[in-house]
């Protein structure tokens, strides 16, 4: 079967490979892949920015979609060719924080394309227990563009944030797969969205998308903006994947007794905070990491329900994978770039 690998680290490293068909184990299932989405992950992986130990050729990818070609002799219940979503995440199954439906607790918690081989390639054997059925109305390029972005989302604003129906939420860098999916998921329930970016071209399109507010966080302090957009009052809840030196003024954002949900550092993971701005207006800081199975299931009954479509911004070959790569480290894309297998 093809793949798309790296055997060393380095963009020239990047190749489509004939490699050996995956081999199922009795709990596994042998998906056929029809379609991938990139996150900064793979750009990570690639880069070798993780310091992980890989086995080259390594497959690249943590999201994709595609059909049960095969299964274990243990597996029940995943009739052939059902479409399903693949949940790239790989936890124990028996610490205490598995049993208790915390998967993303998980002491050994891993990730496909990360620690393991990924899903750019033609087939995967995968646990029986990461696949999900993938919403209808979706094809699947659509359910591949909400893989990790949108359980990471969900769980940002639902599980982690507790946003409550008519909150005033505020998401940075929006043009992000991240932040797109934050976007669709909170725009039902909030009741206004504020959002950041140092392009006026995202921004404008965020607000023909139904952002209430947009800042430009290169020309304007963006605790000053949201406080004058707010009658002074701020937000109820950030959703940040920056931090870095931006964390201040989303901090200063916040209304009192305001959270922060931060699932990223793509602006430096050193970030100062004013010890006595968390204290004195009783701001909660809140770390969050992709989604258990319930976030996964929950998420995806939100976007079956309400028929949410993510938001593509180009597909590519798989035989275009180094190029779909680039496109997406040059970080001027809006919406997840994908792969057709
Ligand atoms: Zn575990």
């Amino acid at each position: 079967m093809r793949a798309v690998t790296i055997d060393g680290y380095g963009f020239e490293n990047v190749a489509v490979r004939e490699l050996p068909e995956p081999e199922p184990g009795p709990h596994d299932v042998v998906v056929r892949l029809r379609a991938g989405a990139l996150n900064h992950l793979d750009l990570w992986t690639l880069e070798d920015a993780l310091g992980l130990e890989h086995d080259f050729p390594h497959i690249l990818g943590a999201d994709g979609t595609g059909e049960v070609e095969a299964v274990g002799s243990e597996v029940r219940g995943l009739p052939l060719r059902s479409r399903v979503l693949i949940d790239p995440a790989l936890s124990c199954g028996a610490c205490e924080f598995c049993r208790a439906g915390e998967q993303s607790l998980c002491t050994t918690f891993r990730m496909m394309g990360e620690h393991s081989d990924g899903l750019f390639a033609e087939r995967a054997a995968v646990p029986a227990r990461n696949l999900h059925p993938l919403p209808a109305h979706l094809s699947y390029e659509e359910g591949a563009a909400l893989g990790t972005t949108f359980i990471t989302a969900y769980r940002m604003l639902f599980t982690r944030g507790r946003l409550q129906p008519g909150e005033w939420v505020l998401i940075t860098g929006i043009g992000g797969g991240l932040a797109l999916s934050l976007f669709q998921l909170a725009k039902p329930v909030a009741g206004k969205i504020f959002v950041t970016s140092s392009s006026d071209e995202k921004l404008q399109r965020a607000m023909e998308l139904g952002a209430d507010g947009a800042v430009n966080y290169e020309n304007e302090d963006v605790g000053k903006a949201i406080r004058a957009s707010t009658s002074k009052r701020g937000v109820d809840l950030v959703v940040d994947s920056a931090a870095g030196d931006s964390l201040g003024g989303s901090l200063r954002a916040l209304r009192k007794g305001g959270r922060l949900v931060t699932a990223g550092a793509t602006a430096g993971s050193p970030a100062s905070l004013d010890v006595r701005r968390l204290f004195w207006n009783q701001l909660e800081v809140i770390g969050s990491t992709m989604g258990s199975v319930r976030d996964v299931s929950n998420m995806l009954r939100m976007v079956a329900g309400i028929e949410i479509r993510p938001i593509v911004h180009r597909t590519y070959g798989l035989d275009d994978a180094l190029a779909a790569l680039r496109e997406l480290k040059a970080g001027d894309h809006f919406g997840k770039i994908v792969l057709t297998i």
